[in-house]
This record gives structure tokens, C-alpha cells and sequence, in this order.
């Protein structure tokens, strides 16, 4: 899978016919809904990037978040589009040719983009592009393309990767469910991914990129347990924690989960376990990936035989350590095995 060309080519493209066409220019209306610790970073990088002639109406259930995120825009950025703050979902996307969502769960993302599809839409120059970043399972993502695709709307499921640091920093990768051969994705995807990441991986029709990526947390979430057991496992045998480290990364256990976020705090710099667990990926929203990925492999009949297990650790760790990191299971275990060898 080849990633699309961001920054530097698509957006550059988009720019300058923007800039330097001789015929006026289309006034675009984005609409932002989800303004949580990925949303409201998302948000804020594509309105500091878009047209001044542009508008970006923002919304959350919790009115602070929109009213925060525009006194930040309009205080601290002098450029950019012009926000407004809506009072639903469907005020946010009634005119605008592409909204983004980034949602919790399943059922926040079927109940918004229902509200917003079921009142009467007016027509627009362009068909309306709808591009989902939360992370849901595939089979909800495909009902809400279905009640998309009557409004001559387009929807795209975009999870992405990088947390709320990439999210700020506007260097995300996302994983989309469109073909990398679709027209839509050069024109008009990439230019507004590419505003709020670094990288865009297309992974297929309509629900790949959701698949992509629940896979991959899968992966992640068992990483992280197998890790969490074997620096538990070396430390209690009396070996310094660096030390084992050191090993594994150098030898065939080498994973993220080990070489860049270690649970053992102070074998690496800057993680989370350093900190008290505090940051990072949460172990609630591992918990919920876990399942999603559980959810989704039982409707394409696939039995995940470490899928149960791992989750109920880390609701059991989750319970017991209040939350924080997911590699926070490691204080748990230490504190199972009444944190002998430390
Ligand atoms: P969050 O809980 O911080 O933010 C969600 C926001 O949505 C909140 O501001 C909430 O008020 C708002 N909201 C809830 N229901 C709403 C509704 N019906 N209408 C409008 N707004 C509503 O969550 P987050 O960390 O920003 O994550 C958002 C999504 O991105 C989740 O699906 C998560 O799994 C995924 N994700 C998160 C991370 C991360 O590191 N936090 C990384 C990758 C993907």
C-alpha cells in the first residue's frame, strides 16, 4: 500500500489554483463536530490552514468546547477560515460541502450524521463529502455511507493514528476506507487530510480504513499485555529493567509496545510510564478498540483466541488502576503479583 503524497504536492496543488485561477473562487463551508482531545486539535490545524474566505462552523454537545476552540481562533490566529460556533449538528452541516466528524462511539456517530441527513439539505455546488474520524466499528460506518449515498453525499470512514500529539502537531497518519484510485481522494480528500496529517493510506472500499485500523489496535493492545508480562517476568527474575529492554529490542520481541512506550517506568525517556501513566493512549479507549475489533471480527467469522483474555485484562487493570496509559497494566500486574523483584 503506497501512501498518498500529502503536503507537499496535493495541497500545494489545491493552493494554487485557489490562488492564481483568473475565474472566482468557490466559498467553501467546513463543518467540525466532535471537539474532544482529537477534534478540537484537527479542527484548529484545518481552520489555521484553509482560505480566509472559507467558513469552518464548529460544534460538540458541550457548548465550551466550540466557544474555547473559537476564541483560540479568532485570538490567537489572525489567518485562517472564519469559525462560528452552531447549536447542532445538523445547523453545522446544513451548507457546508465537507464535514468531519470525531466521535466517541458507534452510536454518537449513527445518531449525528442521522440528524444531519434526515432534515431537508439545499443543494450545493458540489456534492457534500463526509468524512468520519472516529473510531467505530466497520458495520456502522457502512449504515451511515447507506443513508449518505440518497443525499448525494459521499461518506469516508478516516480513523487515524498519532494521538492528540500528532494531532496538534498536525503530523496524524489516517487510514482511509476509499480506493487510492478514486478520483474523490486526489481532488478533495487529500487536500483536507492533509491539513490536519502527514500521511493518508488508502486501504480500500468503504469500511477498510476502519478495518485497517481496528486490526492494528488489535495487534497493539495484545503487544502491549505480552510486553507488560515479560519485563514483569525479567524484573522478578532479578534483571535490571534497562537492561532487559535493551534485549528485547535488540532481538525478536522488538515492538512499539517495548522500544518507544516501555511500562517499566524510566526505561524509556518521555513515556508514559515515567510520568505515572499519565498521558498517552488511555486504557479506556484500548479497552473500547479491543472490543470494536472483537465486534468486527465476529461479523466477518473470524475467532480471536486472545481477543477475550486481553480484554478482560484491561478492564480489570482499568478498574483497579482508575485509567491513565494503557501500558499502565503493568503497575496492575506488579500489583497482582504483590510487586515482587522491585
Ligand atoms: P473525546 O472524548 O476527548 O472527545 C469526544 C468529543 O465528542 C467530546 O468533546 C464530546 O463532548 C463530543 N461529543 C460526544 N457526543 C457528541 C455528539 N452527539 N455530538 C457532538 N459532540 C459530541 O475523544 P477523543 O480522544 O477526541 O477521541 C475521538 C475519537 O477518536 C474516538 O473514536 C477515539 O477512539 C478516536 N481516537 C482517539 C485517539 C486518542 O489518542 N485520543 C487516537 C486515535 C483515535
Amino acid at each position: 500500500m503506497r501512501p498518498v503524497a500529502l503536503t507537499a504536492t496535493t495541497a500545494l496543488r489545491s493552493q494554487g489554483r485557489r490562488g492564481f485561477s483568473s475565474t472566482a473562487r468557490r466559498l467553501d463551508t467546513y463543518a467540525f463536530i466532535g471537539l474532544g482531545q482529537m477534534g478540537y486539535e484537527m479542527a484548529r490545524n484545518l481552520q489555521s490552514k484553509l482560505s480566509p474566505t472559507d467558513t469552518i462552523r464548529l460544534y460538540d454537545i458541550n457548548p465550551s468546547a466550540a466557544e474555547r476552540l473559537t476564541n483560540e481562533m479568532t485570538t490567537n490566529h489572525a489567518g485562517g477560515a472564519k469559525p462560528s460556533i452552531a447549536t447542532s449538528a445538523a445547523e453545522a452541516a446544513h451548507d457546508a460541502t465537507t464535514i468531519l466528524t470525531c466521535l466517541p462511539e458507534p452510536a454518537h456517530v449513527l445518531a449525528t450524521y442521522t440528524s444531519i441527513l434526515s432534515s431537508p439539505l439545499p443543494p450545493l455546488p458540489v456534492s457534500r463529502l463526509l468524512i468520519d474520524h472516529s473510531t467505530i466499528d466497520p458495520s456502522t460506518s457502512r449504515r451511515v455511507a447507506a443513508l449518505a449515498a440518497p443525499a448525494d453525499a459521499t461518506f469516508i470512514d478516516a480513523p487515524m493514528s498519532g494521538g492528540v500529539i500528532g494531532a496538534a502537531a498536525g503530523t496524524l497518519t489516517f487510514m482511509v476506507g476509499c480506493p487510492a484510485t478514486a478520483p474523490l481522494l486526489a481532488a478533495r480528500l487529500a487536500p483536507v487530510l492533509g491539513k490536519m496529517g502527514a500521511r493518508v493510506l488508502p486501504c480500500g472500499p468503504q469500511g477498510a480504513g476502519l478495518a485497517a485500523k481496528l486490526a492494528n489496535n488489535y495487534l497493539l493492545a495484545v503487544q502491549n499485555v505480552a510486553v507488560c508480562e515479560a519485563m514483569r517476568l525479567g524484573v522478578a527474575s532479578g534483571l535490571d529493567a534497562r537492561v532487559l529492554a535493551g534485549v528485547i529490542n535488540s532481538s525478536t520481541g522488538r515492538c512499539w509496545a517495548s522500544e518507544v512506550n516501555n511500562p517499566v517506568p524510566r526505561v524509556v525517556e518521555g513515556a508514559p510510564a515515567g510520568r505515572g501513566y499519565k498521558g498517552g493512549f488511555g486504557i479506556g479507549l484500548m479497552r473500547k478498540d479491543l472490543a470494536l475489533a472483537r465486534v468486527a471480527a465476529a461479523e466477518v467469522g473470524v475467532g480471536l483466541v486472545l481477543g477475550e483474555r486481553v480484554g478482560e485484562v484491561y478492564e480489570e487493570a482499568e478498574g483497579r488502576e482508575g485509567g491513565g496509559d494503557f501500558s499502565v497494566v503493568y503497575k496492575w500486574l506488579e500489583g497482582r503479583d504483590g510487586g515482587k523483584g522491585e
